[in-house]
């Protein structure tokens, strides 16, 4: 079943002819341009693939700057003029689209007058059918451009991203002499999702999940995750069920799940897919967010993706898993054994050390938005300060390069004694660490502070970047240093003398210990590193010199292309925060103040009842003051949020920075008045599922 809903290799290899099928490689592989005959024979046979599958509509399916995907279909039949129909497909259909685009996100890249835009097919990421009730469609994946050939999407930089990398990375095998047989080197991802659960007719009764997807009101209740007894616990029977079609869905269209289990808070769960190449990932990770989201309803469920979707429990991140690989197959983030004797690998790990310790601005403004902004932080997710955790085997090999030629490959213990039986055990020596937003963990990086809902298309673009330029510095140093006469022992020294530089310059992003410690920020800000607790300046960051200049010097982004998407973040910023503030003030209004009211009136009557009855009630009349307090309260603070949304301001920064302090600080105080008379409300009254509902229905 896996993948038999994708035109896969195996599939072109069955039904392609030969020639075709290596002019198509030629181009995957080694980025050759497309020749345009081959795409009308590609075409053809992709087409009857879909039709023999019940496919009745093809669909150019892209990644718009709205962060989702998007797609519009067209029909592969027509009439044959003899009262039947016939089916069309030509190369040019399946190689360029024309959508409207002017009412996608461009971040003034266009006006919207200016409409033209194109999608490309990218046959490096297999077409797939995407499967509905009543409906086959043919989905063919591709980039989105505008008539200026300016990237409209989230995929081109990605591809460009990679190309940059692999580039850089080849001079470092060629100056190894490991380059034989490899024409590329690709970065690869494997994106663990968290997400939560919770019933769909509960969800339907809270007007913000349904339209914030995150709680805005909702006292803690008894039970949060303070037992930790939810994290890998046995899955309900119903969320189980759910899982395994959102699995089987996957499968059908090649994308690998490999792990499911319960998350840390009640009501959260995680899936994650083997890795892939990181566009081909990225592609995938859409489909599988798409999945689980189309999937839930089928069982009563509603998925939420969001990152915070109830406060005080843990929210859902992203860890991006990324490494980079030869295309013959060899990752270059493997230690191997003797690591302190594999000096390529460490020139990898090296160029990733400095890129973070560079461009940890970039890094962090890659994952900022309103909804991470509740994670990053906080005590569950890594904090907003950008730091690299190696392990205490790294480390150590790190301060001996400073020193010299490293001697020795620390093992621990145990681990030893494992590995006689499992011999991928003794790579992973020294513990992990959780808390540490960028870990080295075996044989890759975990980036960890990608949001739930986030595309992982923009972090994975920054990340590959930022390898890039890296990887050309020391490419160039050791180029220099080696000259033409290369021989092994000109290169070690070479290689020594660049490493000992690079870990000297950058080992501050190093840190091994608890993230989440407090004092942790004030060291980092000792140390110089980026400390950017609000979103704002974590925007601004993209318009930043260096920045602008790093991403065009690599061919990955333009200038304009760049500050596109800078405009695009903090539009959405504003307008998900202005969103949130006035669905809160809709729900306080027309939700809360009516049940509150109805309660007054309840403890009204008892007062005067029990007054009339000649009996002593002044505890009640003592509560139905105090109520009336706080009723006047939550009209106070209703208002308080509506005044401070009210406010306009021309410089998208200094909105956002508004939105991120005044707004927040009112939807705050609004949410803890409302809160507290969630708490003294008749439960009967209270207008909507409450945390204990939402969070332990199975
Ligand atoms: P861990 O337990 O350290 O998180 P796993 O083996 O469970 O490691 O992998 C977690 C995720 O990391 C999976 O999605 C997996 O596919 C991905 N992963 C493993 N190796 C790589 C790699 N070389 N490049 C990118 N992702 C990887
Ligand atoms: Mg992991």
């Amino acid at each position: 079943m896996f993948g038999s809903d994708v035109f896969s290799w195996r599939l072109m290899r069955q039904r392609l002819p030969k020639d075709v099928v290596k002019s198509l490689m030629r181009t995957i592989e080694r980025g050759e341009a497309l020749d345009p005959k081959v795409a009308g024979v590609v075409a053809a046979t992709m087409k009857d693939w879909a039709i023999e599958n019940g496919a009745t509509h093809f669909t150019h399916w892209f990644q718009p700057l709205t962060g989702l995907t998007a797609e519009k279909h067209d029909s592969l039949m027509s009439p044959d003029g003899s009262g039947g129909v016939m089916f069309n497909f030509s190369g040019s259909d399946l190689v360029q689209g024309e959508p409207d685009a002017s009412s996608f996100p461009s971040g003034g890249l266009r006006a919207t007058f200016e409409a033209r835009g194109y999608t490309a097919w990218d046959p490096t990421s297999p077409a797939f059918l995407m499967r509905g009730e009543n409906n086959v469609t043919l989905c063919i994946p591709t980039a989105f451009v505008s008539w200026t050939g300016e990237a409209l999407d989230t995929k081109l930089p990605l591809l460009r991203s990679m190309q940059a990398l692999s580039e850089q990375a080849l001079r470092i095998l060629r100056l190894f002499g490991t380059d034989t047989g490899v024409s590329r080197v690709f970065t690869t991802v494997g994106p663990e999702q968290e997400y939560f659960l919770v019933d769909r007719e509960l969800y339907y009764d809270r007007p913000d999940l349904l339209t914030c997807e995150r709680t805005l009101f909702g006292a803690k209740p008894p039970k949060g995750q303070q037992l930790e007894d939810h994290y890998f616990g046995t899955i309900p029977p119903r969320v189980l069920a759910f899982m395994s079609e959102v699995e089987r869905e996957l499968y059908r269209v090649g994308v690998p799940v490999k792990t499911r289990h319960n998350e840390v808070a009640p009501g959260q769960y995680e899936i994650a897919p083997l890795f892939e190449e990181s566009h081909i990932a990225s592609d995938h990770q859409m489909v599988l967010m798409e999945t689980i989201k189309r999937v839930a309803p089928r069982y009563g469920l509603q998925a939420l993706l969001h990152e915070k979707p109830f406060a005080g429990v843990n929210g859902s991140g992203k860890h991006n898993n990324w490494s980079m690989s030869t295309d013959t197959g060899v990752n270059l983030l493997d230690p191997q054994d003797e690591t302190h004797t594999n000096m390529q690998f460490l020139v990898f790990l090296c160029a990733v050390i400095r890129a973070v310790d560079l461009h940890a601005d970039l890094l962090r403004s890659a994952i900022t938005s309103a909804a991470n902004e509740h994670r990053l932080g906080a005590n569950e997710a890594p904090p907003a300060i950008i730091s690299i955790f190696l392990g205490s085997m790294l480390s150590d090999i790190l301060a001996q390069v400073e020193k010299g030629l490293p001697k020795r490959t620390i093992r621990g213990g145990t681990l030893d004694l494992g590995a006689r039986s499992l011999p991928q055990l003794p790579r992973h020596s020294g513990d992990r660490n959780r808390t540490s937003p960028f870990a080295f963990t075996g044989n890759k990086f975990e980036f960890r502070a990608v949001g739930s809902s986030a595309s992982i298309a923009w972090p994975n673009t920054v990340l590959n970047t930022i390898v890039a330029e890296s990887l050309d510095v020391i490419a160039t140093e050791l180029e220099r240093a080696v000259g033409k006469t290369r021989t092994p022992a000109r290169l070690q020294s070479a290689v020594l003398a660049v490493l000992k530089r690079v870990i000297r310059d950058h080992k501050r992003v190093i840190f091994d210990g608890d993230n989440y410690n407090p004092e942790w920020h004030a060291e980092a800000a000792r140390r110089g590193l980026p400390v950017m607790a609000d979103s704002t300046e974590a925007f601004r960051v993209m318009k930043a010199k260096k920045n602008g200049e790093l991403f065009r010097k690599y061919n990955v982004l333009s200038r304009t292309e760049l500050e596109s998407r800078m405009h695009i973040a903090i539009e959405k910023y504003v307008k998900q925060l202005t969103i949130e503030a006035e669905m809160m003030v809709s729900i306080a209004r027309s939700m809360v103040l009516p049940a509150a009211l109805q309660h007054q009136a309840l403890v009204a009557e008892t007062v005067a009842a029990t007054d009339a009855a000649g009996v002593d009630c002044a505890d009640t009349r003592e509560s139905l003051a105090e109520f009336v307090g706080h009723v006047s309260e939550l009209r106070k603070a209703t208002a308080a949020v509506e005044q401070a949304c009210a406010h306009e301001d021309g410089d998208p920064f200094r909105h956002a920075a508004h939105m991120g302090s005044s707004v927040r600080q009112a939807m705050a105080d609004l949410r803890s008045v409302v809160d507290h008379l969630e708490t003294v409300v008749a439960a009967d009254l209270w207008p909507m599922p409450t945390y204990r509902e939402l969070l332990h229905l199975k």
